[in-house]
């Protein structure tokens, strides 16, 4: 274990030179102290977790001191937002403090979020406020938890510093953690900006660092593009079987390693609603829950583009091509196991969107049905789960193709219990319970959003005492609005 000071950095990105990146050094809050912090994300750096309770780790993550051997970088990126084109965003509060090499030798980017301004601020302060830095925290964390790839949090500061968004609120920053930073975005930028060797050295780089094992392809480039497709695939299944929406799907919110990225009005179901929009400014509903199956590839599309340089566009359509067959054969797979079933049925598909459209003209809670399914065995738990549905000859129809499909299983009600709910959270990161705890954080009491983030950190298992973390939301909590503002 170390001490904060022991940290080793290779700052590989920075490398790259000054056409990938700007050296800024961190804009300091005040009065800096601790909000929460993740031992698990700590462990990733080969951290003390003791480390986080001394003054020195509330200064290194609120730009009040830094390493030696960090060379903070605001990045330079662009992305295509709800569709149209913007040629240059980059890093505008965020700084990569720089990769720390852990003892297994993995590289950990440290981003900074909420830093201060940088040369791609445009009209921002550069500043995060705690309400969206909290929720970025136990999104992530909690993503992990569920086994959904995602970046990591590792600390969220508080401070005395204000900042104006409609109203006034405090500042803060969070530390992320991440392989890499490298987005879509990355990709579009040089290829718009018509900086081939650039572009070349920004491929190899991740092409080395991040895909090594596709170098050894015939055609390395393209074979990288196919596992971006094929992660892209398996991450956006997870979502979508455990209800997570993203809310801002931009192409520069893409993480080239197929990781969920970059985190504003995220959300997890309450009921299920294949239409549910999270992002509040999301007039159109581009980024709905069921629009991200095909938003996720036509990202990939904007990505495959930016690589046309490199690599023939029959090839790169083939392997774009393969996104939803894979996405399919991971959905329904995550479905099946969160049905109880271990075998594969040719009606499987159908039996799970039969569910959802009685779920939906329901309004049943799409995390808590799944866990009282598997509390039981499974002709008991559909007497229990049949109360929430509103249709109940509707139900009473699906639940006697699933019965009969339970019974030509051959594991069948032995082990059921357990088999599900390793797979079916009890708790997730609902709006309202976010909500709660920021509120009481933002009175300065932060024992909510630690206890929410230690509950979240163990989705699968009861823990005694927590009964209320695994409630519907209560009215006020329905419908909260959260918008991009952050
Ligand atoms: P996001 O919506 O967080 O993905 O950000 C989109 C772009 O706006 C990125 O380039 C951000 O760095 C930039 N941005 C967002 N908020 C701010 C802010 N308060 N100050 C400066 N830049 C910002
Ligand atoms: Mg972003």
């Amino acid at each position: 274990m170390k001490a904060l000071d022991q940290l080793t950095f290779d700052n590989r990105f920075a490398r790259l030179g000054d056409a990938f990146s700007t050296q800024v050094l961190p804009d300091p809050i005040a009065e800096p102290r601790v909000v929460v912090a993740s031992e698990s994300a700590m462990a990733l750096l080969d951290l003390d977790p003791a480390q986080a309770a001394l003054p020195l780790f509330a200064e290194l993550f609120s730009g009040h001191q830094s390493w030696q051997d960090a060379d903070p970088r605001a990045m330079v990126y662009s992305g295509h937002q709800f569709g149209g084109y913007t040629p240059r965003l980059g890093d505008g509060r965020g700084l990569l403090l720089g990769e720390v090499v852990n003892d297994a030798g993995e590289h950990w980017d440290l981003h900074l979020k909420g830093a201060g301004q940088t040369p791609y601020s445009r009209m921002g302060d550069g500043r995060a406020v705690l309400r969206s830095s909290i929720r970025e925290f136990l999104g992530s964390e909690a993503l992990h938890a569920l086994g959904i790839p995602s970046s990591r949090a590792l600390c969220v500061i508080g401070s005395s510093t204000t900042v104006w968004r409609e109203t006034q609120e405090s500042a803060a920053m969070i530390l992320r953690l991440a392989q890499s930073h490298i987005r879509f975005g990355h990709f579009e930028y040089f290829y718009y900006t018509r900086q081939p060797e650039q572009q070349q050295l920004l491929i190899d780089h991740v092409l080395e660092q991040h895909y090594p094992e596709c170098r050894s392809a015939e055609q390395p480039y393209l074979a990288m593009f196919q596992t971006i497709v094929e992660r892209n695939a398996e991450l956006i299944a997870r979502w979508q079987a455990y209800g997570f929406c993203h809310g801002v799907m931009n192409t520069d919110n893409m993480s080239i390693l197929g990781i969920t990225f970059d985190f504003g009005p995220f959300a997890f179901l309450d009921d299920f609603d294949a239409n549910f929009i999270c992002n509040h400014s999301d007039d159109q509903g581009r980024y709905s829950y069921s629009n991200q199956v095909p938003i996720a590839h036509w990202n990939l599309s904007a990505l495959a583009q930016a690589l046309t340089p490199f690599v023939e566009v029959e090839a790169l359509k083939q392997a774009l091509g393969l996104f939803l067959p894979l996405y399919q054969t991971h959905y329904l797979d995550l479905m099946r196991r969160r049905l109880g079933l271990t075998t594969a049925e040719d009606d499987d598909l159908q039996l799970v969107e039969t569910l959802l459209q009685r779920m939906q003209s329901g309004g049943v809670d799409y995390t808590l049905f799944f866990r009282r399914l598997g509390d039981q065995p499974a002709a008991a738990a559909l007497q229990v789960v049949r109360d929430d549905f509103v249709d109940l000859a509707g139900f009473d129809a699906w639940s006697a193709t699933y019965l009969a499909r339970c019974e030509r299983e051959p594991a069948n009600a032995e082990g059921r219990r357990e088999r599900m709910h390793a797979v079916n959270p009890l708790y997730v990161l609902r709006n309202y319970l976010a909500q709660k705890a920021i509120e009481a954080a933002n009175g300065g009491d932060y024992t909510e959003v630690r206890r929410l983030h230690q509950v979240l950190s163990r989705p699968f298992e009861e823990q005694p005492g927590m009964q209320a973390y695994a409630e519907r939301p209560p009215e006020w909590g329905k419908h909260l609005e959260i918008s991009c503002s952050s």
